[in-house]
C-alpha cells in the first residue's frame, strides 16, 4: 500500500484555514487531522483533544524533550504549537492523507524531515477582508487582532516558500482546488511506484 500524503496548510489567523479543513474532512473519508498541543488557554467552544490537545508548558517541554513532536514552534503571542509525531505517521503508513494545520516555522521544520510533505498557503482574497474576518470573529481584544495581523503580513511575506497558494474567497471553490491538489500528488510517479511494479509484474506473468 502507497504511504498516504502529508498536506500543511498554513496561512493567516483569520483566513479561514479551520473552515476549509473542515470542509475537507467531512468531504473526504481518507483524510486525517492532526490535532496539535497547545499551551494557550482554550477559547470558547474549544474542546480538549478535538480542536487541540491543551497542555502545560511542562507536559509540552516534556514531549519534545523525549522526541514525541514533529515540529513544534512558538508563535508571535508567545504560546507554544506542536505536532504529535506518532499519530501523523501510523496514519500516513495505513494509507491515510495527513493535514497539518500548523504555521511557517513548523512548515519549514516538516519539510526539513519529510521532504514530500506537500505545502498550501491559504490566501485570504485582501488584506481589508482578513481584518473584517478576525474583526468579526469578536473573540479577541484589538489589541491581538493588531498582533495577528501584523504576524499575518509577514507570514503573507513567505507564502512563495508554499508549493500552491490556494485563495480562500469561495469557501467551496477553495476546498475543490485542494482536493485537485491532492489527486494529483496521488497520481506522482513517487507515489506511484507500487502501481508500476504491480504491473511490470503483471506483463512477466503474461508474457511467459
Ligand atoms: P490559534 O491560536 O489561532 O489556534 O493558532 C495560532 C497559530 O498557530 C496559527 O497560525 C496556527 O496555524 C498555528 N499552529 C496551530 N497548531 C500548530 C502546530 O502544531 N505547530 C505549529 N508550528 N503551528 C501551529
Amino acid at each position: 500500500m502507497n504511504e498516504g500524503c502529508l498536506l500543511v496548510l498554513s496561512g493567516p489567523s483569520g483566513c479561514g484555514k479551520g473552515t476549509v479543513v473542515k470542509r475537507l474532512l467531512e468531504r473526504d473519508p481518507k483524510l486525517r487531522l492532526s490535532v496539535s498541543m497547545t499551551t494557550r488557554v482554550p477559547r470558547e467552544g474549544e474542546v480538549d483533544g478535538v480542536s487541540y490537545h491543551f497542555v502545560t508548558k511542562e507536559q509540552f517541554d516534556r514531549t519534545v524533550e523525549q522526541g514525541g513532536a514533529m515540529e513544534y514552534a512558538r508563535c508571535g503571542n508567545g504560546d507554544c504549537y506542536g505536532t504529535p509525531a506518532a499519530p501523523v505517521k501510523e496514519w500516513r503508513e495505513e494509507g491515510m492523507d495527513v493535514i497539518l494545520e500548523i504555521d511557517i516555522q513548523g512548515y519549514r521544520q516538516v519539510k526539513e524531515k519529510a521532504p514530500d510533505a506537500v505545502g498550501i498557503f491559504i490566501m485570504p482574497p485582501s488584506f481589508g477582508e482578513l481584518s473584517r474576518r478576525l474583526h468579526e470573529r469578536g473573540t479577541e481584544s484589538e489589541e491581538k487582532i493588531r498582533q495577528r495581523l501584523k504576524t499575518g503580513k509577514e507570514e503573507i511575506r513567505c507564502a512563495g516558500e508554499y508549493q500552491y497558494i490556494v485563495v480562500n474567497d469561495a469557501l467551496e471553490d477553495a476546498v475543490d482546488q485542494i482536493e485537485a491538489i491532492l489527486k494529483a500528488e496521488h497520481a506522482k510517479t513517487e507515489a506511484m511506484r507500487t502501481i508500476i511494479e504491480e504491473v511490470l509484474n503483471d506483463a512477466q506473468t503474461i508474457s511467459q
